[in-house]
């Protein structure tokens, strides 16, 4: 099989690369491990910055979006003591949307489908094959056991942090830079109506906590990492979440219901230099990978995807290499200025066993609630910096 653009991964980066490239008539063809169901049934996070919105509605995506996504002009900081609203609008201009993960793939496959696109669901033995050629090609067995050859003039590992992609970059010229953190979350999804307007993070000696809202409540916890689920019955955990989000203060009160799902999320920074390798292009978290604190890794696959198509859509259309060549640099400024804001998030907001960061902490919580500028520069970072900026 020929195509003009072979993509691995029907996440978000790999789904909305090839609508964009669609766009400009370019043909793709979509290679997954897992089957549709379970892509479209994972939906973490789901805030989506001022940028990606935008990207959205210019692709004609967000429709959905729109009618059932929530618009969020702030989040709330708390600390034992305090409680700020760090107002987006006011701060920034700009707002973020929550909509859920599984949600946004759903309409991105069915703007696929309605397109005509080659998609190969549940295939295994993916491979990436002379990528430094201007011939390469990706092989793998489709669900029905036929071993399948896929030649294109480029190929897209759009396949995430555990993807062949990654790995098919020859080590001599890759780099990574790798963060691992002390900790990880306890996500729960629960039945309970959400118990705040808008996302509550907050710092507590005990550890950190998230209430986010959306279609369905997901609330985390820091939790130590290789935590087992069993020391986590739901009383534990609600207890918990009381405890650290400030049940009780100011009047506010944490609605309990119950859980549906428990899960540990690890929490790690990586990136990976450069995303070109030949012909063969990374985007999204096949490339980096941010703590979610600071809500970034769809995001900036979103932002990957909006450089890469135009470059692709140049060196194909045109053999004009300029933006091609530039994409890594391109797409690397915008990576690295999100994974400081996640890991800078991250160390404010999760505690250590070093009581001087604690005092540290506490002490940026309190400077970012008053000062104008600590505020502004939060809500900047997180409702998204533009594209390429
Ligand atoms: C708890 C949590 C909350 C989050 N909240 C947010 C948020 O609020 N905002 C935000 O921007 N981001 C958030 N994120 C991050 C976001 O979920 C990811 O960054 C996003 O999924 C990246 O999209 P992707 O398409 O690059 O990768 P993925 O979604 O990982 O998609 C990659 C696809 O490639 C497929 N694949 C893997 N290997 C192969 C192979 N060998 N062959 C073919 N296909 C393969 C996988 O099955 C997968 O479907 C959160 C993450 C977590 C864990």
């Amino acid at each position: 099989m020929r195509t003009e653009v072979a993509i691995i991964g029907a996440g978000p980066a790999g789904l909305l690369l090839s609508h964009l490239l669609g766009r400009e008539g370019i043909e793709s063809v979509i290679i997954e491990t897992r089957s549709r169901e379970c892509v479209e049934s994972r939906s973490p996070g789901g805030v989506l910055e001022s940028p990606t919105v935008a990207l959205l509605h210019a692709a004609g995506l967000d429709e959905r979006l729109r009618a059932d996504g929530e618009e969020h002009c702030g989040i709330y900081l708390r600390w034992p003591g305090g409680r700020e609203h760090i107002d987006f609008l006011g701060l920034a201009g700009r707002t973020v949307w929550v909509y859920g993960q599984a949600e946004l793939t759903r309409d991105l496959r069915r703007a696929r489908e309605a397109a005509g696109q080659r998609f190969f669901y549940r295939v295994s033995a993916t491979a990436v094959h002379d990528a430094h050629t201007e011939h390469p090609y990706v092989t793998f067995q489709a669900d029905d056991g036929r071993a399948v050859r896929v030649d294109a003039d480029v190929i897209a590992g759009c396949d995430g942090p555990s993807g062949p992609s990654r790995a098919a970059a020859p080590c001599a010229v890759k780099q990574t830079w790798e963060r691992g953190y002390p900790f990880s979350w306890l996500e729960i999804v629960a039945e309970a109506a959400p118990s705040t307007d808008h996302f509550i993070y907050a710092w507590h000696p005990d550890g950190f906590a998230l209430h986010t809202t959306g279609s369905a409540s997901r609330l985390y916890l820091q939790v130590d990492p290789g935590t087992d689920m069993a020391d986590w019955p739901d009383g534990r955990i609600w207890d918990a979440l009381a405890t650290r989000l400030g049940h009780g203060q100011d009047g506010w009160e944490l609605v309990p219901g119950p859980i549906t799902s428990k899960s540990v999320v690890p929490i790690r920074s990586r990136v990976l230099a450069p995303m070109r390798y030949g012909r063969l292009f990374l985007a999204g978290d096949a490339a980096h990978v941010a703590p979610p604190t600071g809500a970034k890794g769809l995001n900036l696959a979103a932002a990957d995807v909006a450089a890469l198509a135009p470059a692709l859509t140049a060196l194909l259309r045109k053999n004009d290499t300029r933006l091609a060549d530039a994409y890594s640099d391109t797409a690397l400024t915008r990576v690295w200025r999100g994974t400081h804001f996640s890991w800078w998030m991250t160390t404010m907001l999760h505690v250590t066993a070093d009581p001087f960061d604690a005092q540290l902490q506490l002490s940026q919580l309190r400077w970012v609630a008053d000062s104008a500028a600590g505020a502004a520069g939060l809500a900047e970072n997180y409702t998204g910096l533009c594209f390429h900026a």
